[in-house]
């Protein structure tokens, strides 16, 4: 979930209206998408698929300037409170007024959310500066989208992949020797037993953390005594998650996505 819609009702610091509605939208909230639809153009925003915040900060004059950071942006649980312009004002006097929203029910009442409150991922991204005088009032939307339309929906900060290393210890390979091998490896892959009567012998501990640097096969004869491999069929991903899903999650949710694309291609070419 991103924030979409940037509603503002007043902006009277040095950002622009555009400026500060992007700057909302790169906010990572803390929030599982899939419990959210897509908001397609013809639906109406509401508690299925629309989270509303709202942001109203204030620079009194006379006081110091002042950082607005992601904590002032509240959840609305109950949808938009920006009421929309009716054009037959008297028709309408009886009725609730109209917002940007229509929400059936509090996301409050959503069990998920009971414990956990819709809130930024992180309180301390920074917004805007208002200096004295100053003050900001908007409403925000956020919907769910995918990070092929924009960055903003990438739950993903950082990904990447490598096959797994393989450091193999071709013949034993003890005392001062053992001592040259553990000193030579950046990243301490190798560490040293005690065979008693003062007697050493290098093991490989950590292979996951070799970089295949090949630091450790640099010297006289040193390729004949380890092995560097790595298993082509064994891959160790890295995924920094934005907050919203954790690393494990994403990764079992693109696996799922993966699956899907090569079933659709089978289907096709069958
Ligand atoms: S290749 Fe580099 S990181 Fe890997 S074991 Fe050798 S020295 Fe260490």
């Amino acid at each position: 979930m991103a924030i979409e819609k940037v509603l503002i009702a007043n902006n009277t610091s040095i950002i622009q209206d555009e400026v500060l509605a992007h700057r909302l939208g790169l906010v990572p909230i803390r929030v599982d998408p899939r419990l959210f639809d897509y908001l397609s153009e013809n639906d109406q925003p509401n508690e299925k698929n629309t989270i509303v915040f709202k942001l109203h900060v204030q620079c009194k004059r006379g006081s110091p300037r002042i950082t607005v950071k992601s904590d002032a942006l509240k959840w609305l649980p109950n949808g938009s409170e920006l009421v929309k312009e009716t054009r037959n004002a008297a028709s309408d006097s009886s009725s609730k007024p109209e917002t940007y929203t229509y929400f059936g029910c509090s996301q409050e009442t959503i069990p998920e959310f009971v414990k956990n409150p819709i809130i930024p991922k992180y309180p301390d991204i920074i917004i805007a500066k208002l200096g004295p005088g100053q003050e900001i009032e908007l409403e925000a939307h956020a919907a769910k989208g995918i990070g092929k339309t924009h960055a903003k929906w990438s739950p993903v900060a950082t990904a990447w992949y490598r096959m797994l290393p393989e450091v193999v210890l071709l013949e034993d390979i003890e005392d001062d020797l053992a001592e040259e091998l553990k000193s030579k490896c950046p990243v301490n892959v190798f560490d040293i037993e005690d065979l008693g009567k003062g007697r050493r012998r290098a093991t490989v501990a950590r292979p996951r953390a070799c970089t295949l640097c090949r630091e450790c096969i640099r010297g006289d004869d040193w390729e004949k005594r380890v092995a560097l491999h790595r298993v082509k069929d064994h891959f160790i991903f890295t995924i920094e998650s934005t907050g919203a899903l954790p690393p494990e999650v994403l990764f079992t949710e693109a696996v799922k996505i993966l699956e899907d694309e090569c079933e659709r291609v089978i289907m096709e070419l069958s």
